[in-house]
């Protein structure tokens, strides 16, 4: 298989130029076509002699991805994009306005093999895990179909962004690279369910990111009903590996909880939960859980929203209830590529 360049850092592009017996400062200028102009084609490539063009045509590939399908929501703009890779896999994208910025909430695997139990993406399993370049291309398709800049990302689409670790960790270092799109780290939010060994490497990358861990439970009996990971990951493990990460860091940690009505959302469970992140540099996320057909979880009521949002803050813990967006274009957590799949059988 021919390498994409769309997946190497300007460092190894200018080992490969050498290695092909080009100038070395060629791979900058490549850099530039696929990473600030979005090219999918060498022939974009003006700057470049029709020689070294058709020398690049022969040895590599340009990653790009198919847009197979796009909602548009009418209420905030928030656009849901169905993109097909190379290997006909589905990966689902969704831009989002915000009033700091647009952001992107990209795929990290066509699927998932986490298994959370209220989750649409991980009902088929992982199909694929995402290679550097389909990460980014899902950023610059966007741009590029919306005309508009995308300051941010978030790694919550499907997929377990530490399940791909190194594909992900040089996402990130593409992205950000001042050659390329230049996008601060602190604009990147990386999601996961707490893959704790994970955690501990990603704090020794040194990097500024925000980490969101999907708690989604105040204890061990509760997250290993609805998280089979937390059976091999158990919370007071994983508190601490934040704990770490943060005193590492010095980066305040996003905790998601997804509140499921009779499940996870009592007054026991906000009050339990205060106690254990008492002291750690963090903010929670409410999420009132988005309905899945295949599952009969049932979102909170307001009132119990309310109610948790309350304790959490009273004690001290800084709490947000997530605004919904694109509510008319079922904009949730791989529905539509559920849907999308399930059709084309
Ligand atoms: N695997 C990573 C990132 C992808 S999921 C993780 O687990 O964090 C992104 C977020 O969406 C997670 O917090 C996940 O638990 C949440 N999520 C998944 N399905 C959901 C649903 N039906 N309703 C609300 N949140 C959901």
């Amino acid at each position: 298989m021919k390498t994409d360049l769309k997946s190497l850092t300007l460092p190894e592009l200018e080992a490969e130029m050498l290695l092909i017996g080009e100038k070395k400062f060629r791979a900058k200028q490549i850099y530039r076509w696929l990473h600030v102009k979005y090219a999918d084609s060498f022939s974009q490539m003006s700057d470049l002699s029709e020689n070294l063009r058709a020398k690049l045509e022969e040895n590599y590939t340009i990653g790009s991805l198919k847009q197979v399908k796009k909602l548009v929501s009418k209420i905030d703009n928030t656009t849901k994009y169905l993109f097909e890779l190379d290997n006909n896999c589905i990966i689902e994208s969704v831009f989002m306005q915000y009033s700091y910025g647009n952001t992107v909430c990209i795929s990290t695997q066509a699927g998932c093999r986490m298994g959370c139990t209220f989750c649409a993406s991980t009902l088929d399993g992982v199909e694929k895990s995402l290679s550097p370049s389909e990460m980014l291309s899902q950023v610059y398709e966007i741009e590029k179909d919306k005309g508009e800049t995308v300051s941010g990302v978030v790694l919550m689409g499907s997929g377990e962004p530490l399940d791909n670790y190194d594909n992900v960790i040089k996402f990130i270092k593409l992205i950000n690279s001042k050659e390329g799109k230049n996008m601060g780290q602190r604009h990147i939010t990386l999601s996961t369910c707490g893959l704790i060994n994970k955690i501990y490497e990603l704090a020794d990358e040194d990097l500024q990111i925000t980490l969101a861990v999907s708690l989604h439970a105040p204890n061990d009996m509760i997250r290993n009903r609805i998280m089979p990971v937390s059976k091999a990951n158990p919370m007071d493990k994983l508190l601490q590996a934040c704990r770490d990460y943060v005193a590492k860091t010095n980066r305040r940690i996003t905790f998601e909880y997804s509140l499921i009505k009779d499940v996870n959302d009592s007054a026991e469970n906000a009050k339990e939960l205060a106690e254990k992140l008492k002291g750690l540099l963090c903010h929670v996320n409410l999420i009132p859980v988005n309905d899945v057909k295949e599952r009969d979880y049932v979102r909170s009521t307001n009132e119990a929203v309310k109610r948790f949002e309350g304790i959490l803050t009273s004690r001290g813990i800084e709490t947000t209830v997530r605004r919904k967006l694109g509510s008319d274009i079922d904009a949730a957590c791989g529905q539509l590529r559920k849907r999308y799949k399930d059709e084309k059988r």
